[in-house]
């Protein structure tokens, strides 16, 4: 049978699902697995991480764009910032139960931690997962190289710009970032580029470029990162 997912394995108990661009991750503990993120929804992804791993398994997602949630169907319950929870109902026809995360919070897979870090801006809820035992952050949409979204309901350049500075605070125990598109894994400049993109997109000076999207949005190159924002508020 076709199936739009394509696995990597990173690491031990560590894989990467791409669907169709969207990197979705399953990380396996001694006690349980977490996935993170559903992706378009485009084939049975419970059964697929259920064929990874025998540890019981739950759903944790960073950000509640129609990429990232197609799934969430395929579980009875999914855990989110409770912040994107009206987002989700809005776009999501699977009324499943939202559990909510918070800022702190942590997953204890048995043997790998993973805490909430609660990084608003591309969405309200927007959250990353932080391994600090590992040095490792999932960061869904917000940290990445590829055109971050921020055109629409919801995002905010200025909470955005504030989760970038608070990220740099900390980045010293960062060493990989995996993001939701574009490639994996990101080291912890990524922060200093996002500053310096939001800064060159300010400035108004660059051209925006067509996204090949039916939307009144364009991508704009600033330096090493890129943005997608409506065109009139440039
Ligand atoms: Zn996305």
């Amino acid at each position: 049978m076709d199936t739009p997912y394509k696995i990597s394995k990173i690491g031990d108990g560590f894989w990467a699902i791409d669907e169709r661009g969207v990197f979705m991750y399953l990380i396996e503990g001694t006690d349980e697995a977490m996935l993170v993120d559903t992706g378009f929804g485009g084939g049975d992804l419970k059964a697929l991480a259920e064929s990874l791993t025998k540890k019981p398994l739950f759903a944790v997602i960073t950000h509640a764009d129609p990429d990232h949630i197609g799934a969430c169907g395929q579980f009875s319950e999914v855990f989110m910032h409770p912040s994107d929870f009206d987002r989700y109902y809005e776009k999501s026809e699977n009324k499943i139960k939202l559990r909510p995360v918070w800022e702190g919070g942590v997953f204890d897979l048995g043997g790998r931690k993973f805490e909430v870090v609660h990084i608003p801006g591309h969405t309200p809820g927007s959250i990353a997962l932080f391994d600090k035992a590992n040095r490792l952050v999932i960061s869904g949409d917000s940290f990445q190289y590829g055109g971050i979204f921020m055109f629409g309901g919801g995002r905010n350049f200025r909470a955005f710009e504030a989760s970038v500075n608070r990220m740099l605070k900390i980045k010293d125990g960062i060493s990989e970032i995996y993001p939701g598109h574009d490639r994996y894994p990101v080291g912890s400049a990524i922060f200093e580029d996002l500053l310096d993109g939001l800064r060159i997109l300010e400035t108004g000076s660059v051209e925006g470029k067509d996204t090949g999207r039916p939307i009144p949005a364009k991508l704009y190159e600033c330096g090493k990162v890129k943005f997608i924002v409506g065109s009139q508020t440039t």
